[in-house]
């Protein structure tokens, strides 16, 4: 007798009418007609069941701190950075971690399952580190969370950063941050780089910078984090944040930096939501977009995984949790707008983002932990244009939080009483 069984499931990879079998917590076998009973069967009626989805790039100490102690008037990076330095004194041990675990329930109701949040290291009392290494051990039995070690006000231009750093990862925190374009010169940021760089090589640790978030062509730190990443042998280890003066770098640059990256294996990570809103804000018009070469990145092999960075925080007033909606927003911003492309962004909040956060335990594949969502969409396509309600959340086959479909009733003389969005997929992009 199975624990759990899905019937007639569709796959993001196309195949459709699956049935998904779950004991012992992993799944156990996914194939057509299964000959099997269950103590709880669930019916997808060709429905999509998705691994869960992955934010690789999240800011959990300040998150759902909209307001405190002001809002952000100009809405660009820098008078971020400034309010987040106002918040930090104020914060207290207990609030960061009510206000991460809080959105953990989010993420969980939005089937969002793993997430690397970065944790700002420039406080000599480490305050928000140990309230998310609590955290991250109070949600074990539900998000993988791993932690970043950031130095948010810069490694060398933030006195202490690199002491306050190295203290955080023998707390225990996973990864090794930075933030280049933030040092006082050029020479600096690739310094930090290097200097990074070579910690996490001294202690096994993986790298994930915020690199040139910035709409200046002429910060190539990427360039400095692909050749060190080379020089220390952490080929597949390392991942470039945002990388948004890429947007706005020659083409001619950008066809020798690429190549770079690729060789590196560097995984790029953009933040489509936080992208658009914070760059090009010093432009009249036309104004950039600001978010990286994404199709560009992805023709060349680069892995892309896309995070969703700030969620109602001293940066971005918005966010809800949902890696649908920073997909949907990357289809717009890169005009990713095929349906292999829609395609691909999808995989960018889901296997591409395990690849990028070195998950090796994912995915809808027998023996491997039955972690998945079934969407009120038939197909990732569907799933993006949708932001598709998460019918059921499933963790090592436990069912952690389930919504009813949407359901509108509607008062139209000789029309349908009631309405589901998810109703009006065209039948010939499902499947
Ligand atoms: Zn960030």
């Amino acid at each position: 007798m199975l624990d759990l069984l899905i019937r007639n499931a569709n796959l993001p990879d196309g195949r459709s009418g699956v049935d998904i079998a779950v004991s012992d917590g992993r799944f156990d076998a996914i194939e057509p007609g299964l000959d099997a009973q269950a103590r709880k069967t669930i019916d997808a009626d060709g429905r999509l069941v998705t691994p869960p989805f992955i934010d690789p790039h999240f800011h959990m100490d300040a998150t759902l701190s909209l307001g405190q102690p002001r809002l952000n008037r100009s809405g660009t990076l820098l008078e971020g950075i400034a309010l987040w330095g106002e918040l930090k004194p104020l914060l207290t041990h207990e609030a960061v971690v009510e206000r991460a675990l809080r959105y953990c329930d989010l993420a969980v109701a939005r089937g969002l399952l793993s997430i690397r949040s970065h944790v700002d290291v420039c406080d000599d009392r480490l305050l928000a580190v140990d309230a998310l290494l609590e955290v991250r051990e109070k949600v074990k039995p539900y998000i993988d969370l791993q932690l970043v070690a950031f130095p948010q006000d810069g490694l060398f231009r933030s006195p202490g950063a690199e002491r306050n750093l190295l203290r955080a990862l023998d707390k225990g925190v996973d990864i090794v941050g930075g933030i280049p374009h933030f040092e006082r010169t050029m020479q600096d940021g690739a310094a930090s780089v290097q200097r990074l760089c070579e910690i996490a090589a001294e202690r096994g640790l993986r790298v994930d910078m915020h690199c040139d978030e910035t709409d200046d062509p002429a910060s190539r730190h990427v360039e400095t984090l692909a050749a060190e990443t080379v020089r220390l042998g952490l080929e597949g280890r390392v991942a470039g944040s945002h990388l948004t003066s890429m947007h706005s770098m020659d083409n001619y640059y950008v066809s020798k930096l690429i190549p770079l990256i690729a060789e590196a294996r560097i995984h790029a990570i953009p933040n489509p939501l936080i992208n658009i809103t914070l760059q090009g804000r010093h432009d009249t018009y036309p104004k950039r977009r600001g978010m990286t070469r994404v199709p560009e990145l992805l023709s060349a092999g680069i892995n892309v995984a896309l995070g969703q960075d700030c969620c109602m925080d001293p940066w971005y007033s918005l966010g809800s949790a949902d890696m649908l909606d920073v997909a949907h927003m990357a289809v717009h911003v890169a005009q990713m707008t095929s349906i292999d492309a829609m395609k691909q962004a999808f995989d960018a909040v889901t296997v591409n983002s395990a690849l990028a956060m070195g998950l090796d335990d994912y995915g809808i594949e027998k023996g491997r932990p039955a972690n998945c969502v079934l969407l009120d969409a038939r197909d990732p396509v569907e799933a993006i244009r949708l932001r598709a309600t998460r019918l059921a959340v499933m963790r090592n086959g436990e069912i952690l939080a389930q919504t009813e479909p949407c359901a509108t009733r509607i008062n139209l003389d000789g029309r349908p009483s009631t309405l589901n969005p998810a109703d009006y997929a065209p039948v010939e992009a499902s499947g």
